[in-house]
């Protein structure tokens, strides 16, 4: 199979008025795909289209309501002409041990990194379907290869995110339909502003990733991965690699 121009991509992005979403919105966008670019945050959505220009656009999109999703993907098809890709990429980031976290703090984040990704999911593939086939990014992280202390409920929606993954490119797979996850490293982002920078120190490349590098990331995913399915794709700067002893002369 061919590579896809970015051109011919008709996206829907959630949680893309900033961050990682965003560059991946102006990074698609900027390359000639018509991108729709959704979040709960109407403002910053609304000026990051004004700004990227026609093949982009703003619409509200709460990931949690089955409801945003249906007229979301209708309203995608109406102003894309169809729909082919969707990245699955809004998320929360939330503190605590097992114990410490309480059972609302865990639902949420449930309820927005996994239910979140299983509506959108489930809208779209009948567009994608009609659109004879496409593509769909879930955006787990590092924390859905290995585990972090102090973050369990986070740890815990991505990694059931990259099990879904899987069960979905299986599901979607007679469809022509890829599904592929993501699993970014630190990134500078404002999710993680209250994370210090020395986190990234012991890493093979020792710093934190910029929201662009992810976004090529994604780009490949959609664009060039024609022969991958169900599998992972990892931008993390070597974190799961393991960690470099730096050590004194
Ligand atoms: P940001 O917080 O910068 O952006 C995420 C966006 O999603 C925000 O605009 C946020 O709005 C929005 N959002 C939150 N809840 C909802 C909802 N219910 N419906 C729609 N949109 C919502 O995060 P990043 O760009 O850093 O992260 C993007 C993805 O990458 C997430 O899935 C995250 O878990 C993942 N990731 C990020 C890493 C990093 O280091 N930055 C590392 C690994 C993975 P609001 O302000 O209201 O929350």
């Amino acid at each position: 199979m061919p590579a896809i121009d970015p051109k011919d991509l008709k996206i829907l992005i959630t949680g893309g008025a900033r961050g990682i979403g965003a560059a991946t919105a102006q990074l698609l966008a900027e390359q000639g795909a018509s991108v729709l670019i959704t979040d709960v945050l109407d403002d910053e959505g609304q000026d990051l289209a004004r700004r990227l220009g026609a093949p982009a656009r703003y619409r509200r999109l709460d990931v949690t309501s089955a409801t945003d999703w249906h007229d979301a993907v209708h309203a995608a098809e109406e102003a894309l002409g169809g729909l082919n890709a969707l990245f699955n990429n809004a998320g929360i980031l939330g503190f605590g041990t097992i114990d410490e976290t309480e059972p609302d703090s865990f639902r949420r984040i449930m309820d927005i990194n996994v239910t979140g990704c299983f509506l959108g999911m489930r809208a779209c593939a009948p567009a994608l379907r009609r659109a004879r086939g496409g593509v769909i990014v879930n955006c787990s992280s590092t924390a859905g290869l290995q585990g972090y202390g102090g973050l369990s409920a986070y740890v815990t929606s991505k990694w059931a995110l990259r099990g879904m993954n899987k069960a979905a490119a299986l599901d979607l797979a007679p469809d022509n339909i890829r599904v592929l996850s993501l699993h970014p490293g630190p990134i500078r982002t404002p999710m993680t502003d209250v994370i210090p920078g020395d986190t990234a120190a012991a890493q093979p490349i020792a710093r934190f990733g910029e929201p662009e590098e992810v976004a090529r990331m994604v780009r490949f995913m959609l664009c060039e991965a024609s022969y991958s399915t169900g599998s992972e794709f990892v931008v993390d700067g070597g974190a799961v690699t393991g960690q470099v002893l730096r050590l004194q002369a």
